[in-house]
């Protein structure tokens, strides 16, 4: 099996995990952690310490396409422990002028001086998790803001100079009705964002939302209320000039996010912190999750990768197919001959002619792409994308 990746760019996307949160929301199952603000410190020198470690490994000055830090709740770090992670970015990596560098911001844990210091060190997008315009809602879920909060950071954002912002919202919570998520869709079009990223709520294990369920104190939400809400937000962003350009990412023209472009296109990128994945010349790998452990490991010099796998030609053939045609673009017959030498429309001729004759999957002589009906149901279709490692 060749295990060589032929990925299209060798320019990574570089992300950057910040494992805190100011509490733990209710339907959260992320590698996060609250009240550890006295580690804040050490773990903004151990990720520091990683990036230089790693850009030593790599050709002098190496390039980076975007830079992304996520979290968990990256704006809960102070800006000057931010801009100690961002100068040490930019002190190793290069990047072409205008290059998207984001960061996920809770309302709650900025003010408009942090902003603009943020702005000042080359951010120049912004994520803002909103989730939902219902106080009672916020606190339901354990949200560590108001909505208030999330007006007040918007105007501060907007009045520090970030002009791509993205709002984070979730549809399809218990008890929520159609009626209330048409009018928190039209509370955030009125925020005139550039972007907005509408995820439908998933009852994961070992959450406080799903022991909550379990113990019937709040009912498991309506799925085809869920797809109703869903087609919704399709038809009132498009009204509003947004562009469904992935499964649940909408964007004005030109503001698609470029870093998560990098996941959706599975292409190279390198994570660092605590639990942060990285894909990179052919090997997929992991750091261990705890940050206490990350750190300490750090500091004595031991080695932070807990687990490594090559990424077979299978395996990528496959993850290009999953990812790619989550987004609005789908995916180009052109560019999949050139990465894998091999024309899509041959290997997966059996799916391409069922899902098309479903009316799931669109085909034209440039690419295929899901119809926003093979979207809405997309996780129950691209197992068929799934390649034999024999093959
Ligand atoms: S803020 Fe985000 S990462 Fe943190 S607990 Fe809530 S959902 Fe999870």
């Amino acid at each position: 099996m060749d295990t060589s990746s032929r990925a299209a760019s060798s320019v990574p996307a570089l992300f950057v995990y910040i494992p805190y949160c100011a509490s733990i929301c209710a339907y959260c199952d992320f590698n996060v952690y609250a009240r550890r603000d006295a580690e804040f410190d050490a773990y903004t020198r151990a990720v520091t310490r990683e990036i230089e470690m790693v850009a030593q490994t790599l050709p002098a000055r190496p390039r980076a396409k975007t830079l992304s830090l996520g979290g968990g709740t990256p704006s809960i770090l102070s800006a000057a422990q931010i801009e100690s992670i961002a100068r040490t970015v930019a002190a190793h990596f290069e990047f072409d002028a205008g290059a998207e560098w984001m960061l996920e911001v809770n309302p709650g844990t900025v003010d408009f001086e942090k902003l603009r210091a943020l702005r000042a060190l080359g951010f120049n997008r912004l994520s803002l998790g909103v989730q939902t315009f219902d106080d009672a809602r916020l606190r339901q879920f354990n949200r560590a803001h108001t909505v208030a909060d999330a007006y007040a950071a918007f105007a501060w954002a907007r009045r520090a100079g970030f002009e791509n912002i993205n709002l984070d919202l979730i549809y399809g919570l218990p008890e929520q009705t159609l009626d209330e998520w048409r009018a928190t869709l039209k509370r955030a079009l009125a925020f005139q964002a550039e972007h907005l990223a509408l995820y439908g709520l998933q009852i994961e294990e070992r959450t406080v939302l799903k022991k909550r369920i379990d113990a019937g104190r709040v009912p498991l939400p309506d799925v085809d209320l869920a797809a109703q809400m869903y087609e919704e937000a399709v038809a009132l962003a498009h009204a509003a000039g947004y562009e469904h350009y992935e499964i649940s990412n909408w964007a004005k023209p030109g503001f698609a996010s470029q870093h998560n472009k990098t996941y959706w296109l599975n292409e190279p990128y390198l994570g660092f912190g605590a639990g942060a994945h990285s894909s990179w010349q052919g090997e997929r790998y992991e750091n261990i999750r705890s940050p206490r452990e990350y750190i300490k490991r750090m500091e004595t010099g031991a080695a932070v990768i807990s687990a490594r796998e090559p990424i077979t030609r299978a395996a990528e053939i496959s993850e290009t197919m999953f990812l790619g045609l989550r987004l609005g673009e789908g995916i180009a017959w052109a560019r999949f001959q050139e990465r894998f030498g091999e024309d899509a429309r041959v290997l997966f001729r059996e799916p391409i002619a069922r899902l098309t004759d479903w009316q799931m999957l669109q085909v034209d002589d440039t690419r295929m792409r899901l119809t926003e009906q093979g979207m809405l149901i997309s996780n129950q279709l691209l197992w068929r994308f799934l390649l034999d490692e024999s093959k």
